[in-house]
């Protein structure tokens, strides 16, 4: 038989390779910024067009190439920064597998245009598909400028797999606050589209943090710093009262590169351990330096799990550091340290501190106890005058009534009675109880109905709000004065996204800045008090499914204001209100699901009641 192993011609093994490397954009972004920083760059600019699928330029002020280094550098395992394996335990710069170049060069059109400081002329270089197309010399600023352009021409299916321009975008953002957030000392700007969406000049930690994440964040941030054996820690823990809905400000340096580690975030969240309310998770940006040697650097590059050689002791040290930081600030009960007087927890805040369980804000609020929710009530009215009808429309039902006129019942969208049909209650009043302020309890003809609270107003809440989105605008209430609330960059980008829809509920945004927006209206069912944590909400759960169309836009955004807009459970409801959720519940399309696919409610048939007690 003939032998049938051969060797990949080379550029199909790079771009096989190049599929490790480069899974969109923002993986392009980050090998390059890397590399300007390896190149000791004091300033870099990226530019990128639509995402990034058109083109991606870095362009900075590094130490240059040789012509011959230029050309190299695009070989496969070709790199400066190692030269046997000994070196892999003193890394200290970010590449070394000499990969990236080649890589991206496999899969675009590359442009490179770099000068030695020394040199008279620069080099320039154009390659596609691991192709050489030119090399010349040519004018040039000392440093390198690459040009990414066409990623995945030639592999469609992968360029396909590319998401919207919103997505990637969103995904070179992270990419560029990571590497920009761990070198403050370095100026980096970022224009998409010839949009400025970053321009972060030379400073300090605490200021590039202010810089990335805008507005207020300055207040916010307590410093950390700790030095011991085996880790020096520096960094900012926002304070809790800061606290986010979403996990987006949580950044764990190591060695100045960016990580993700679910242990350490442990200790961090320990560390603020009853300081926080339900669901919130606090900021944290630090830095940690440890040796080389005791952490694993082979891990893939474009990973960024990471394995220290002493995970235990790193716990306990980072905890306590928090700790001792939120201690000092007074911002919570210095526990585990040698007192100084000075540091000491005053008696009332430890007072304080005992009882926060229970200045929970998001419990208290009921939806119904409020003279802002006059629509509530005025919906009530309207639907308990539907009830009745729809008990009576019930009754012809049963008495053989013309089919005809229960169609037009039905058609009001105020009552259905189809559902009542099989879910008739016996009496219409006074027949709701609570249990456990999670489970309203209501009889039906042949048994008992238990309706989980929270899950029915959201049922009720999501398709009023879908009306009120795709059909007919939902009026505001004006505010006395506008409500400015602060948000950074991403967030910003999100809420322009979607604001002509919430607008169609009710809000009205009468100015959206580049990190605040000027509310002059809201939702007649919601509270001032409630809006920043709604909005919050709202871009978190955006952020983290992303819709890619317009219909699923609208359904999200229903979803997640229902969400938050519904009774908790927990809430103690009166009769009047248990009866208007039970109302609504039923005039709803789809009443035993939420929109999150949850079933809304259970029967009790009088047959299994018997049942138990034979
Ligand atoms: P690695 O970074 O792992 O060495 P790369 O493929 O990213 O591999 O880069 C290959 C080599 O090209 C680098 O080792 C470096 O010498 C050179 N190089 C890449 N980008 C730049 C840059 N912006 N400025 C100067 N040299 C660069
Ligand atoms: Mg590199």
């Amino acid at each position: 038989m003939k032998d049938v192993i051969h060797l990949l011609p080379d550029h199909v093994a790079n771009q096989i390779a190049a599929g490790e490397v480069v899974q969109r954009p923002a993986s392009v972004i980050k090998e390059l910024l890397e590399n300007s920083i390896d190149a000791q760059a004091s300033n870099i600019q990226v530019y990128i067009k639509e995402a990034g699928k058109i083109l991606i330029r870095i362009v900075d002020n590094g130490v240059g190439m040789s012509l011959t280094d230029a050309r190299l550098s695009f070989e496969r395992h070709a790199t400066s920064k190692i030269k046997s394996a000994e070196d892999l335990f003193s890394l200290q710069t970010k590449g070394f597998r000499g990969e990236a170049l080649a890589s991206i060069a496999a899969i675009a059109h590359v442009e490179l245009k770099t000068r030695r400081e020394e040199d008279e002329v620069g080099t320039c270089i154009r390659i596609e598909g691991s192709e050489i197309i030119s090399q010349d010399a040519c004018v040039a600023s000392s440093g390198t400028s690459i040009s990414v352009k066409n990623l995945f021409y030639n592999i469609p299916a992968r360029r396909n797999f590319l998401k919207s321009d919103t997505v990637e975008t969103r995904h070179i953002i992270d990419e560029f606050q990571r590497v920009s957030l761990a070198h403050p000392h370095i100026a980096f700007s970022l224009v998409h589209n010839s949009s400025e969406l970053f321009q972060l000049p030379d400073t300090n930690y605490r200021q590039r943090i202010t810089n990335i994440l805008g507005g207020k964040t300055n207040e916010k941030l307590v410093p950390v710093n700790e030095n011991t054996e085996i880790v020096k820690i520096s960094g900012f823990v926002g304070k809790p009262e800061y606290a986010k809905r979403t996990r987006g400000e949580q950044f764990f340096f190591v060695n100045d590169r960016f990580i993700k580690s679910p242990y350490l975030n442990h200790a961090v969240t320990a560390a603020f351990e009853g300081l926080l309310k339900d669901k919130s998770y606090p900021s944290y940006f630090l830095y940690l330096k440890v040796d080389p040697k005791s952490i694993d650097i082979n891990i893939h590059p474009t990973k960024t799990e990471i394995k220290f050689d002493d995970e235990h002791a790193l716990y306990a040290i980072l905890r306590s550091a928090i700790k001792h930081s939120l201690g000092q600030f007074n911002v919570a009960p210095v526990l585990d340290f040698e007192r100084d007087p000075t540091l000491d927890t005053p008696y009332d805040y430890e007072k304080r501190h005992a009882s926060a369980p229970q200045v929970e804000v998001d419990r208290n609020f009921n939806p119904f106890k409020n003279e802002h929710r006059g629509s509530f009530r005025n919906d009530y009215k309207k639907e308990s005058v539907g009830w009745e009808s729809l008990y009576t429309g019930l009754k012809s039902e049963s008495s053989g009534i013309d089919p005809d006129v229960r169609q037009i019942e039905f058609e009001s969208e105020e009552v259905t009675g189809n559902l009542f049909g099989a879910y008739k209650t016996e009496e219409a009043q006074n027949t709701t109880f609570q249990l456990n302020k999670k489970f309203i309890i209501t009889t039906l003809k042949n048994g008992m109905l238990v309706i989980d609270q929270h899950r029915a107003h959201t049922r009720i809440l999501y398709e009023e709000l879908l009306k009120s989105i795709t059909v007919s605008a939902a009026v505001s209430q004006q505010l006395l004065f506008p409500l400015i609330l602060q948000f950074n960059q991403q967030e910003i980008e999100l809420l322009k996204g979607i604001k002509d829809s919430l607008e169609q509920t009710g809000f009205i945004f009468s100015e959206i800045k580049s990190d605040s927006v000027e509310i002059t209206g809201i939702p007649t069912l919601i509270l001032e008090s409630e809006v920043e944590m709604l909005l919050e909400q709202l871009l978190s759960d955006f952020e983290n499914e992303v819709p890619e169309n317009n219909f699923s836009q609208t359904d999200l955004l229903a979803k997640s204001l229902a969400k938050s807009m519904a009774v908790k459970s927990g809430n103690l409801l009166n009769s009047t209100e248990q009866q208007h959720i039970v109302n609504g519940l039923f005039a709803c399309k789809e009443a035993s699901i939420t929109p999150f696919n949850k079933p809304v409610f259970i029967t009790l048939p009088v047959e299994e009641l018997e049942k138990k007690f034979m």
